[in-house]
């Protein structure tokens, strides 16, 4: 028998997932989510990890919560560790009391794990506070659906409520809350935001009053997710607001790097109130070989994902003793540190050539040297051998290879800038369009020199250029255009 967790993925922000819940995905056998969740949520998961998603349009479908209890079940049956992600809490306005009752009925064992809500963490993020001192002493949370009935809230009753009034699925029938409210005695001046998509780089904040709120809902055409949020406490936001001042807020940036440094990226991103859209344009795979540095005299590594796969192979770190090692760019160094070993030297220039050239100086005439590198690399061992009288041995530990993605010109469509970390990936990227043009809506950023140059001879412009040629240096340069434009 397997167990379900019942976890709140928080409102939409990947961040406000909380630790217990990121275990629990971790874990999961199998997740099944609701459209409200972060896609990005998901690649915490183990890659075996079924995937179900559960949770078309409508969240209130009866026939569909009966799926979504039945395939729960079904899953913890087959042994599996089951995680149902539902956005927010589970509890509020989530049916996970619902899913419950079908698992104690197949006697399941189950945990709860709740998350942040929207009704309190959207408005959060929009600069509105739900309580504050000497304006609101209390909040309340209503769904802004009627019952199947058709029963509706005793508005009389909530009209008369001083504190802050938070209604959530409440778009539809925005006109009847705010009319009922008024109605019954709530002032009409009473102020008014409606916020859609909060905590997510679409965010959309609208204000207005009981009185206009509602024409300018539809004037500005607001479409759920969206909380209303009703009291005095809306006027902070013009002080409080935060989120929409990150710089990346608002643009939608495409990752390009493989799949699990273009995660690493989108999470830089997001930290900057951006959007990522992850559409990796080439795959890392390690290529089948043993290594064979046993009577070598120095080891080179010109690339990150060399060193990883390296040390992957590598059986007992002690066979490195007598070895120099050198290595060419800041991250290769920084990756080779994680494994407790120091390079013995680096040269200032970012090239292989360089790496070689150096190398000399920490051997003796004849030695092996072994270069570990991509299938792709064009360095020239033979040459180098030849002009500085060592033996230099290539290995190629690892392949690169390009994806091609169909329909990318229609995938991307919303996109605002894509971000160029390699040749190889400018190169998937022109092949996935086919025989379509660059959309130049679409703003280009390159990692530095080599990939400019790349770009370019495709005829298209390159808009944003790192100073640093690192996915840091990178970052850096996009906040700068963004807070600068
Ligand atoms: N369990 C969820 C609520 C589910 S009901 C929670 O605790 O947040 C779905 C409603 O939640 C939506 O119709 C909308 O009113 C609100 N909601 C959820 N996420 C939202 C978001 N990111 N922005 C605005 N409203 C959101």
């Amino acid at each position: 028998m397997g167990k379900v967790y019942i976890v709140g993925a928080g409102p939409g922000d990947l961040e406000l997932l909380t630790l217990k819940g990121k275990r629990c995905i971790e874990e999961a056998d199998c997740i099944v989510y609701d459209r409200l969740v972060n896609p990005q949520i998901l690649s915490l998961a183990q890659r075996e990890c079924e995937m179900i998603y559960l949770g078309k349009g409508n969240t209130e479908g009866g026939v569909i919560q009966d799926e979504i209890n039945r395939t729960i079940v079904e899953k913890a049956k087959e042994g599996k560790i089951v995680t149902r992600l539902k956005g927010g809490d589970p509890f509020v306005f989530g049916r996970g009391g619902e899913e419950i009752l079908a698992l104690n009925k197949a006697k399941i064992p189950f945990e709860v794990v709740p998350g942040i809500t929207s009704s309190i963490s959207v408005p959060s993020y929009s600069g509105i506070p739900v309580t504050h001192r000497n304006i609101a002493r209390s909040f309340h949370v209503f769904t802004g659906h009627t019952s199947k009935e058709g029963t509706w809230h005793n508005f009389d009753a909530i009209a008369k409520l001083e504190g802050t009034l938070v209604f959530l699925m409440g778009i539809k029938n925005l006109d009847l809350i705010t009319n009922d409210l008024i109605k019954y005695g709530k002032s009409p001046t009473t102020p008014v935001a409606i916020i859609e998509k909060g905590s997510t780089s679409k965010q959309i904040v609208i204000e207005g009053t009981l009185e206009t709120i509602a024409k300018i809902a539809k004037e500005e055409k607001v479409v759920p997710p969206a909380i209303i949020i009703i009291g005095e406490v809306v006027n902070l936001r013009s002080e409080f607001n935060w989120f929409e001042k990150l710089p990346l807020f608002g643009k939608n940036i495409m990752t390009t790097r493989d799949y699990t440094k273009s995660v690493e990226f989108a999470y830089e991103i997001e930290k900057l109130g951006g959007k990522a859209t992850i559409l990796p344009l080439i795959n890392i795979e390690s290529l089948d070989i043993q290594l064979d540095i046993k009577d070598a005299k120095a080891i080179l590594f010109n690339s990150q994902n060399g060193v990883k796969t390296f040390f992957e192979k590598l059986e007992d770190v002690r066979v490195l003793g007598d070895k120099k090692i050198g290595v060419v760019g800041i991250k290769t160094y920084e990756e080779l540190l994680k494994y407790r070993i120091k390079p013995d030297f680096m040269p200032e220039k970012y090239l292989g050539e360089k790496l070689a050239e150096e190398s000399v100086n920490f051997t003796e005439d004849g030695d092996k040297i072994v270069y570990i590198t991509s299938d792709i690399s064009l360095i020239k061992t033979e040459e180098w051998s030849k002009k500085l009288n060592r033996n230099f041995v290539k290995t190629r530990i690892f392949k690169t290879e390009k994806v091609i993605i169909d329909d990318i010109y229609d995938k991307i469509k919303d996109v605002d800038l894509i971000t160029f970390l390699s040749a190889s990936a400018v190169n998937a990227y022109i092949e996935s369009l086919g025989d379509k043009n660059h959309n130049p809506k679409i703003k280009i950023a390159s990692i530095g020199e080599m990939t400019t140059k790349s770009i370019k001879n495709y005829g298209l412009e390159v808009e944003i250029e790192a100073k640093i040629s690192t996915a840091q240096g990178l970052l850096a340069e996009i906040k700068n255009y963004y807070t600068n434009l």
